[in-house]
Order: C-alpha cells, then sequence, then structure tokens
C-alpha cells in the first residue's frame, strides 16, 4: 500500500494511492487507516514530503560499500544525527543551495516514517512501529561539515531533506536497489542488502536513547558514490518498489 500526503484544494490530506486517483482518508493515518468514499484524480494534487516529524534522525555510515570506499572501519555502533523538521521538502521542491556554501552534496537514503511512540523498542517488534518507507536525500554543505567538525550546520539549512513521492508499507527494508541519479546520470548504486545496521537495529537503538513520536523520520545512511551537486541541477532518488524523489537544485 502507497500512502501519500498532498494538498489539494489549499488542503492538506493524507490518501492511498491508486493508479489513477488517490482515495482520501480520514484524518492522519497513523493510528487506523480509515478509507472515504473520495477519490481524487492523481493529476489534481500536489504531493507532499509523506511525514509530519518532530526529529529527523539520521545515521552518518550505513553502507559496507560506502565504509570501504572511505577507507573506514566498520563502526561497532550507528553514529547518528539529527536534521530539524524544517529542512524538510516534498517531491519536486527546490533544494536552495545557500550562499556561502562551497560544495552542496547529495546523499540518497532509505527513509523510515514512525507509526507509533516508542522507547525501547525491541528488534523483533520494529515492524509495528514503522508506518511506511520512502525516499530521502540527506543534503549536506560538505565544505561546513569538515570545517565545523559536528555536523548541525551542515546537515540543517530548509530545503536540506527532500521525501516522497509517498510511503510504502509493504516492502523488506533488507533488500531494496537504491539509485541516485543527478541529471539522469546515475551516481549512486547500491542496495540496502549492503547495510552495516538494519532498520530494526537502528529503530532500537535510536529509541533507547530518545521517544519516537508518530511521523518521525529516520535516515537510514547513504551508498557509495555520494558527490555535488550546482545550481540547476535535477537530483532523483530511485528505491525499488517505493519510487522516484526527484528535485532541482536552485
Ligand atoms: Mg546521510
Amino acid at each position: 500500500m502507497k500512502i501519500a500526503r498532498f494538498l489539494y484544494k489549499k488542503q492538506i490530506n493524507w490518501g492511498i494511492v491508486k493508479k489513477e486517483t488517490i482515495t482520501l482518508i480520514t484524518g492522519e493515518p497513523y493510528k487506523k487507516i480509515i478509507l472515504t468514499s473520495t477519490e481524487i484524480p492523481r493529476d489534481k494534487v500536489k504531493l507532499l514530503a509523506p511525514a509530519t516529524p518532530s526529529k529527523i534522525i539520521c545515521v552518518g555510515l550505513n553502507y559496507k560499500d560506502h565504509a570501504a570506499e572511505l577507507g573506514m572501519k566498520i563502526p561497532d555502533e550507528p553514529i547518528i544525527f539529527l536534521k530539524p523538521p524544517t529542512a524538510m521538502i516534498g517531491p519536486e521542491e527546490k533544494i536552495v543551495y545557500p550562499g556561502g556554501v562551497g560544495q552542496l552534496d547529495y546523499e540518497a537514503e532509505l527513509g523510515i516514517v514512525i507509526k507509533k511512540k516508542g522507547r525501547k523498542i525491541k528488534e523483533k517488534d520494529y515492524a509495528g512501529y514503522v508506518l511506511g518507507y520512502t525516499c530521502l536525500n540527506d543534503v549536506t554543505a560538505r565544505d561546513l561539515q569538515r570545517k565545523d567538525g559536528q555536523w548541525t550546520r551542515a546537515k540543517s539549512f530548509d530545503t536540506f531533506c527532500p521525501l516522497g513521492p509517498w510511503l510504502e508499507t509493504k516492502i523488506n527494508p533488507a533488500d531494496l536497489n537504491i539509485r541516485l541519479y543527478l541529471n539522469e546520470e546515475i551516481k549512486q548504486d547500491s542496495s540496502t542488502k549492503n547495510f552495516i545496521f538494519s532498520a530494526p537495529f537502528i529503530i532500537s537503538f535510536i529509541s533507547k536513547i530518545m521517544t519516537i513520536l508518530p511521523g518521525d523520520v529516520i535516515a537510514t545512511g547513504t551508498p557509495p558514490g555520494v558527490g555535488p551537486m550546482k545550481r540547476g541541477d535535477h537530483a532523483k532518488v530511485e528505491i525499488e518498489g517505493i519510487g522516484e524523489l526527484e528535485n532541482q537544485i536552485t
């Protein structure tokens, strides 16, 4: 099932994506999904980022092939950091290249959107806390990341977290092809089979530190091939079984 958040007639709604239409649901999808009889043509809506996070929690290094590319040792625990919810944008919205930034990088990532409040979640129980999976671009001001030593400024500019196009509920997060295209050229091409830390482990690990809330977003790290974007470029994250998230840099 694909769950979308979208703008229709100036109102924010949630719905279930079908071939030609979206079936409107009542309220938000975090509890029980209640279908209405309203079918909206897909070309009449503007898709929004499919989450309402109190926080966006990101994993730093989570692909074996990326660690090898960087010549880094496999970490024994995930490195995590936060992006503010104000960084989030939806499909087709513009990534703003900030003045004063020397290198703006893409990072294609599998995003997880949380369904219910949780703390100290056991790995075996993870699925009950996941609403769905989506594409995410962890946009990074690489020069500021190097300069500052810690990552808040480099990861937090408005528009630095494109998310979408919708949530897929029925996929296995451990076996998905993930790609990034810059202007239709493949730059990143890997699989979540290369995760160092699995989705269940990451959810359990984070929930031992902080309470996760409905609508929170987890970014699961990026594969090899990270690189720079310039104004006018198109960045597209494509994940098997989910879809494509495309944003232009301005
Ligand atoms: Mg990242």
